[in-house]
């Protein structure tokens, strides 16, 4: 999974091409699966990547994310959308984007997130997320700064 942070301070110039910039996967670590491995980009770090891995599952996954091993596969529940199966060796990659937190120290607005998360079920490499996924979902949305929630509208991109 892979979580960039920012604030309107960076929607333009060198800061939002440094964003823009940063993956949407990483290399995974050798450890023993299952696992999730987050990365933090935050705006306020300099969107430099921080790691942490886990074995908590569910419990390190995203809220509303659930998975469950089936007859040949994986079925991924999102709470939004219909299920996703995913076969051996097969990976998903979701987007979607949110508000966070109490706001900019400086002005208040909002914290734009965009998060990122990569599964794959079966065999589990360094290089697993690194190449096209064959399930991409798109739930990102425009963020509003004036808006606090973000609804289940249209999508973008
Ligand atoms: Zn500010």
């Amino acid at each position: 999974m892979v979580e960039i942070t920012w604030t309107k301070h960076s929607r333009g110039g060198r800061a939002a091409a440094r964003r823009n910039a940063a993956p949407t996967a990483f290399p995974l670590p050798d450890d023993a699966p299952p696992f999730v491995h987050t990365v933090w980009m935050r705006e306020w770090d300099g969107f430099t990547p921080r790691t942490s891995v886990t074995h908590d599952l569910p419990r390190g996954l995203p809220r509303g994310i659930g998975v469950a091993e089936e007859s040949g596969g994986l079925r991924v529940d999102f709470g939004n959308r219909p299920s996703v199966h995913l076969r051996p060796n097969q990976f998903l990659r979701r987007q979607e984007t949110f508000l966070s937190g109490r706001g900019c120290s400086c002005c208040g607005t909002p914290w734009y997130n965009l998060r990122t998360l990569n599964i794959v079920y079966g065999k589990v490499r360094a290089e697993s997320f690194l190449h096209e996924p064959a399930v991409y979902i798109d739930d990102r949305r425009i963020l509003g700064a004036r808006r606090r929630s973000v609804g289940s509208g249209r999508q973008v991109g």
